[in-house]
């Protein structure tokens, strides 16, 4: 089957969060099972290309105003996937992916209807698929288009549309003048199409113009139905649930594996604990502390935004630090969070360490060098970085959302079994009993590297979840189906 994916970011040539990571893994996962897998994404400033001409000079997209001119660059075959990056650097060569910190650009509807139209235009000299797999709002338009100004193109006559929900916070909302912008008809502007309170919703369009629906964990799809989780989309997720499947992500354990990853002080392994000592000794020099420690160290890398659940932290931080541990944290987002890991590394210096920026490789550095990883989200739609701690033995703990609740099995030092420690109410003090209880635990070394070893034999690799994804191509291959009635 050929698949095409289009997506605003992919690892190795984009990224912001687990998106990136999701788009780089899953193609050539899905190329293993013999599919044929070719992706399309921006190219930003930050994308590395070699340069070479483009595959397609000039692709004409009509926007209300004007002409704009784009063109494809062919970024060659990787694990086994085709890419193909569409360049338009009024667009596109800026110094962020979707704005600053002070916003997103205001001309984001434009930016990502190019890309939208350029890909379906790219893809009738490059491979029509039989599947466009899509993902989140940035790529919305394209079951969007699909079911309106291509609906009567031959070319996509048996195209199929998913669309993957990764984070239903972000909706792609604009004021109703964008829809005659970009050429798209007003009867999108109703209540069973794009409108919301007034306002265009290009992931509410997609919700209801894609084939199937896919988000990132069986426990958000069912999240998303109720009105706590579904950002005003629970009832338009409701009447699509014949056709929303819940699927794991998966991790790319030939980057994430402390026995092989190069970017830490020394490998290690279930069999083989010891080099996890140097990897803390490593981190704690890396953030200034000293090297020698008989506390636990819990370590944050995250957005800083207030999904990730961050006001917890800021109401029990007094009290944390008089626990016996040492907090190391990094991220960027949210200006109210980036002062708030400030301030407690200012008045707690050998108990909060941080660091504000995006940096892989300290992202590596803590997860093999930390003993506890910390993520206390408000929602988590999948959650990758707990993942990736169960394999580096690093024990989570985590607040019961979504791919969180999903993934981590809490632990019971009675039994020893479980991979990490669960809180399920939001609020300081549950975060707080729940950490008190990880220190604990650690105190028992033995019983501790049991613990780690439950976390490092899991197994969430992306052919499980590229296998699942295969069955849902195969569903919308035979046609949408059409809910039965109650
Ligand atoms: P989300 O997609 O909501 O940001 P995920 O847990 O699914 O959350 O994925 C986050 C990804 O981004 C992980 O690969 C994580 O390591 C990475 N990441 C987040 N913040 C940083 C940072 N400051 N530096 C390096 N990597 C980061």
């Amino acid at each position: 089957m050929h698949i095409v994916f289009a997506a605003s970011e992919c690892v190795p040539y984009s990224k912001t969060g687990g998106l990136a990571d999701v788009v780089g893994s899953l193609p050539p996962a899905l190329a293993q099972l013999g599919h044929k897998v070719t992706v399309y994404v921006p190219r930003y400033r930050s994308t590395k290309l070699d340069g070479s001409p483009p595959v397609i000079p000039s692709i004409t997209v009509p926007f209300d105003d004007r002409y704009r001119f784009c063109s494809v660059l062919d970024g060659g075959v990787r694990s086994g996937v085709q890419h193909y990056f569409i360049e338009y650097p009024p667009f596109f060569d800026r110094d962020a992916l979707y704005g600053t910190p002070l916003g997103d650009y205001h001309d984001n509807a434009e930016r990502f209807a190019l890309f939208c139209r350029a890909v379906l235009e790219a893809t009738k000299t490059l491979g029509v698929p039989e599947i466009f797999h899509c993902h989140d709002w940035q790529t919305a338009l394209i079951p969007i288009l699909l079911e309106t100004l291509y609906d009567e193109d031959p070319a996509f006559a048996h195209s199929r549309c998913i669309f993957t929900i990764h984070n239903l916070g972000y909706q792609g909302l604009f004021p109703p003048e964008v829809l005659p912008l970009l050429m798209l008809p007003w009867d999108l502007f109703s209540m069973a199409k794009l409108e919301f309170y007034g306002k265009v919703n290009f992931l509410k369009g997609a919700i209801d113009a894609a084939d199937y629906l896919t988000t990132v964990s069986r426990k958000y799809a069912q999240e998303i139905q109720t009105a706590e989780y579904g950002f005003g989309l629970e009832g338009v997720l409701r009447a699509r649930a014949a056709t929303l499947v819940g699927i794991l992500n998966g991790v790319d354990y030939s980057e994430w594996d402390p026995a092989t990853d190069p970017m830490i002080a020394a490998n290690y392994s279930a069999d083989d604990l010891s080099g996890k000592a140097k990897c803390k000794q490593d981190l704690l020099k890396e953030f200034g502390l000293a090297p020698e420690t008989q506390l636990p160290v819990v370590g944050i890398v995250s957005r800083f935004a207030a999904q990730k659940g961050f006001d917890l932290i800021l109401h029990v931080a007094d009290r944390m630090a008089r626990e016996e541990l040492i907090v190391i944290a990094l991220g960027t987002g949210d200006r109210e969070y980036e002062d708030m890991f400030r301030r407690l590394n200012k008045q707690y210096p050998q108990k909060f360490a941080v660091k504000i920026e995006f940096n892989n490789r300290l992202a590596h550095k803590i997860e093999s060098g930390a003993d506890i990883f910390l993520m206390p989200s408000r929602y988590e739609p999948a959650g990758l970085n707990q993942l990736y701690s169960l394999k580096y033995g690093t024990v989570p703990i985590v607040r019961a959302t979504g791919g969180l609740d999903d993934t981590i099995e809490q632990y019971d030092p009675a039994t020893g079994k479980g991979t990490g420690f669960k809180f399920k109410e939001y609020s300081g003090e549950a975060l707080l009993d729940t950490v008190q209880a990880a220190v604990l635990a650690y105190g028992d070394t033995q019983k501790w590297q049991r613990l780690m070893r439950n976390g490092m034999k899991q197994d969430y690799s992306w052919l499980v979840a590229a296998r699942e994804y295969a069955k849902v191509y195969e569903r919308a291959k035979l046609g949408r189906l059409t809910p039965v009635a109650p």
